[in-house]
């Protein structure tokens, strides 16, 4: 049976942190499904369309083959999300205690929902653990640099 991982999040922007976790993440799976998620109504920096084609660029650049990855939207609970992709497993990226707590309670509320669905923290690299699309949303508001954060293509997409 092949391994699938289903890695959900805003992407708001894509930063170089989600590239981290996309990159090692699709060499633990056969197959890593990253799911785009649109929440109607959220107040978003990006349009969604726009979210899902920097990620599918940046995704490209990576150079991983593209059998092994594909990037989905979903508008539903993130285990029906990944179920209906064929996962087994959610991945999500862990920076800090405050990730920890927040994972935590996730991973008790998807198992008791979906025991068949397992949850997988990578540790942020070290990197790229201080970063985070909310701040590089405000700085990009703000009129300021993003480019140590984002790819090249994501920051002249903002811009
Ligand atoms: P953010 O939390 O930065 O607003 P998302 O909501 O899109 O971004 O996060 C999706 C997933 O990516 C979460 O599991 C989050 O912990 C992880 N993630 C986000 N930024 C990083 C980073 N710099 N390093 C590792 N994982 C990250």
């Amino acid at each position: 049976m092949k391994k699938v991982g289903f890695y959900p999040g805003s992407f708001d922007p894509v930063t170089f942190g989600h590239l981290d976790i996309i990159s090692r993440a699709a060499k633990l799976f056969d197959r890593l499904v990253v799911g785009v998620g649109i929440h109607h109504g959220k107040q978003a920096l990006l349009n969604d369309e726009t979210r899902i084609s920097l990620l599918k660029s940046v995704i490209a650049d990576l150079k991983i083959d593209e059998s092994e990855i594909e990037v989905v939207t979903f508008d539903d609970l993130t285990v029906s999300a990944a179920r209906s992709h064929g996962a087994q497993a959610i991945v999500r990226g862990l920076r800090d205690a405050t990730d920890f707590d927040y994972e935590m309670q996730m991973f008790g509320t998807n198992h008791k929902m979906a025991d068949d669905i397992d949850t997988i923290f990578l540790p942020a690299s070290i990197e790229t653990r201080f970063l985070a699309a909310k701040f590089v949303r405000q700085i990009a508001k703000m009129g300021g640099d993003i480019t140590p954060f984002v790819p090249r293509i994501v920051a002249d997409t903002i811009k």
